[in-house]
């Protein structure tokens, strides 16, 4: 007897098998969120609680599921674990899901858009808490670029290094005029050489896309905050969460978005 397999069975499955491992991936940022920019190995020592270094077993490291039970706190000291962990999971596990769905017909493509969505939730959540970009995460998102170079169907090989040049020399040429202008630096060199990678990634028309998001956003969050805040100096506002949201949202729905405006202007 044939049992047959019912239509969509294989969707299904892919799905829940992303939204796992993107959970379990999102698991693995957040040690590198918390390691990498305090120059810590990646490997050892083992998961701990940051405050009484309580060792964290198998059980008390599941995604989602171990902060619900544990109600947000260490199950050792009982101090708060900060939602930022749980968050991490559920956003990586998301990404990875949009990313099945958009390009699930270009299985490169969609790994690398993966990889490079998991190290732009790195990078934003580096730069929000640290306010640096170290270069390692740069230097690991030139393989999903590279991956992108060759296999986005939307556009030719030379639309990314196109984006690249251009975002790293026009990025690079605002840091030095905003620089003379201010007197201190205004951009720093991590959100330059971020911006031509992510180009590279991109290409150029997707890039144009996230630097509308990422320009639109920032404006908007950074006079909220001068608003809010007393005196006179703006506040130092990181700009890698605002160029990631936009080349995430240019990843996933750039294409859909060129198509649309396309239509739009020729009718
Ligand atoms: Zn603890």
């Amino acid at each position: 007897m044939i049992i047959p397999i019912p239509d969509g069975y294989f969707t299904v499955v892919t799905y829940i098998l992303s939204a796992i491992l993107g959970l379990c991936v999102g698991s693995f940022l957040n040690v590198v969120i918390y390691r990498v920019p305090n120059k810590m190995n990646l490997a050892k020592p083992a998961s701990h609680c940051p405050q009484c270094g309580y060792k964290l077993r198998f059980y008390d490291n599941i995604p989602i599921i171990s902060y619900c039970i544990l109600g947000g706190r260490c199950r050792s000291c009982k101090k708060h674990i900060p939602f930022r962990y749980t968050a991490v999971e559920a956003a990586n596990m998301l990404l990875w899901i949009a990313c099945v769905w958009r390009f699930s017909d270009n299985l490169i493509y969609m790994l690398a858009a993966m990889l490079a969505c998991s190290l732009m939730l790195c990078v934003a959540s580096v730069d929000l808490e640290h306010k640096i970009i170290p270069d390692r995460f740069q230097i690991a998102l030139l393989i999903p670029a590279i991956a992108a170079i060759f296999t986005d169907a939307n556009t030719v090989w030379y639309d990314h290094l196109i984006g690249g040049g251009a975002a790293f020399a026009v990025f690079l040429l605002l840091a030095l005029i905003a620089g003379k202008l201010l007197g201190r630096e205004a951009l720093g060199g991590g959100d330059i050489k971020l911006v031509g990678v992510l180009g590279l990634l991109l290409g150029w028309q997707k890039l144009l896309i996230m630097m509308i998001i990422a320009s639109v956003s920032g404006s908007i969050v950074m006079l909220i905050l001068k608003k809010r805040s007393k005196d006179d100096e703006s506040p130092e506002t990181p700009f890698a969460p605002f160029l990631s949201a936009g080349a995430i949202i240019s990843l996933l729905f750039g294409d859909a978005l060129i198509k649309l405006y396309l239509r739009l202007l020729l009718g």
